[in-house]
């Protein structure tokens, strides 16, 4: 092989590296200025109850309307604000967002609660509850009953202590705890269950489980039992067909968050299902 051959992979491998930081760098400054100029856009997710099949809450997911790229799913530029240090921005915005819509609701006498995803590093960093205490305080204090905080393990992993600290001041304000994406993480029963949360997230996986899988019914149906000693509500997400549906009903869930249901909506679509 002649030198410029045996080069010539590398400086393929080097260009491309190169154009991989390059459009990290620019997502970046445009997410950047995306969050300055509040051009985020949550949409809400409607979380029916098993027993009504009716709305009874809703999750607020965040989308990125981009003037080239389209709308950009969270699953992309989430961990882009994470690594940027914009993730608590992003918290930030969302809530107070969130707030207006409950405010909105709350005055033609629909609220219903509605849940926020909270970044593990935002809930842990210092200022979280200062930050909580004033975007609530630009609202009537009865709204703090429809605000629920996702969190995920990962949040829990941390220094026990102050992260309950956190939660119980959340709590006297009024808010939920919700814990996210049970089931993927290690999900330890034994510490997980010590802490103040009011509602448990059955993850996707275990409903996509559920067809082929005897222990994976065996294991939601008694995490759904164990939750329910405990006093938490149960959500399951991601169901997405009838059989799926009638299985997590016949297992006790309290709410289903599926497309099988509803996928998504944006604010206007969201208001309109909530007065059907
Ligand atoms: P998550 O909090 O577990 O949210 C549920 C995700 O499952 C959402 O994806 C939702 O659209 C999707 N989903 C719900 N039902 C179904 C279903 O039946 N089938 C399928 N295939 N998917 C379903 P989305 O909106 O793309 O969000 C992905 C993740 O991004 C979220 O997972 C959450 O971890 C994160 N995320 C979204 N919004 C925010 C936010 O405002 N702040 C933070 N920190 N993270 C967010
Ligand atoms: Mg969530
Ligand atoms: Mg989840
Ligand atoms: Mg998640």
């Amino acid at each position: 092989l002649s030198s410029a051959t045996q080069k010539q992979p590398i400086a393929i491998y080097q260009e491309s590296a190169q154009s991989e930081v390059l459009e990290r760098i620019r997502l970046e400054s445009e997410l950047r200025i995306a969050i300055d100029q509040k051009a985020l856009a949550v949409y809400y997710q409607p979380q029916v109850c098993t027993k009504t099949q009716k709305i009874v809450s809703a999750e607020a997911l965040i989308r990125w309307p981009h003037p080239e790229r389209g709308l950009v799913s969270p699953g992309i530029f989430i961990p882009v604000a994470e690594k940027a240090g914009l993730i608590n921005d992003i918290g930030l915005l969302v809530v107070e967002k969130v707030l207006a819509t409950l405010d909105t609701l709350e005055g033609n006498g629909t609220a219903i609660p509605i849940s926020v995803n909270i970044a593990t590093e935002h809930f842990l960093a210092d200022g979280f509850l200062g930050q909580m205490n004033t975007l609530m305080s630009k609202h009537n204090d009865s709204l703090a009953k429809f605000v629920k905080l996702e969190l995920t393990e990962s949040t829990f992993l941390d220094d026990k202590e102050s992260v309950n600290t956190v939660m119980q001041s959340l709590r006297t304000m009024g808010m939920k705890i919700s814990l996210d994406d049970f089931g993927t993480g290690y999900s330890a029963l034994s510490y997980l269950f010590q802490l103040p949360i009011d509602q448990l997230k059955i993850d996707k996986s275990f409903v996509d489980a559920l067809e082929q899988d005897g222990r994976a019914q065996s294991i939601m149906s008694h995490i759904i039992a164990l939750a329910h000693d405990l006093g938490f509500e149960v959500v399951v997400e991601g169901v997405e067909t009838q059989e799926q549906s009638e299985w997590v009903s016949a297992a006790n869930a309290d709410l289903i968050q599926g497309f099988l249901y509803y996928k998504p909506l944006p604010y206007k679509e969201f208001i309109a299902a909530l007065q059907q």
